[in-house]
């Protein structure tokens, strides 16, 4: 259940990071040419591929902290499932954690107040509000 997230995050993370390697390779080789040029004493076209490799440089790096952050907000756990049970005679109502086989109008241990049956009213996820940026 909680396992269908994570894995399209590994998916879309092993995407990018071929993406982001082909790029410091390319910016990589960039630099390269532009040592070369530097070598025959063309500074002006040594110039342009220095300018291309760093950006290449710098823009792989940057995708790739943006994608790390991306994929550890990602990673976040999944919010506990709560089940809410009430007392239909007094109204006394309870809540707990989801247990396996809970479902809605399901019949549970008697009321603390009136020992009368009680029953699952509702079972949802909370979902807490995030904080920050
Ligand atoms: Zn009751």
């Amino acid at each position: 259940m909680s396992r269908t997230p994570q894995n399209s995050a590994t998916k879309i993370s092993s995407f990018v990071l071929i993406i982001i390697f082909i790029g410091l390779a390319l910016s990589l080789s960039a630099l390269m040419v532009a040592l070369a040029y530097f070598g025959s004493g063309n500074e002006v076209l040594a110039g342009y591929f220095l300018l291309v490799g760093f950006l290449g440089v710098a823009l792989s790096t940057y995708v790739l902290f943006q994608t790390r952050r991306r994929i550890m907000r990602l990673k976040i756990e999944i919010p506990p499932v709560t089940t809410t049970i009430e007392c239909r005679k007094c109204g006394f109502k309870s809540v707990r954690e989801f247990q396996r086989g809970d479902y809605i109008f399901k019949e549970v241990e008697p009321c603390q107040k009136c020992n009368d049956k009680m029953l699952i009213t509702a079972i949802y996820r909370e979902v807490k509000e995030k904080l920050g940026p």
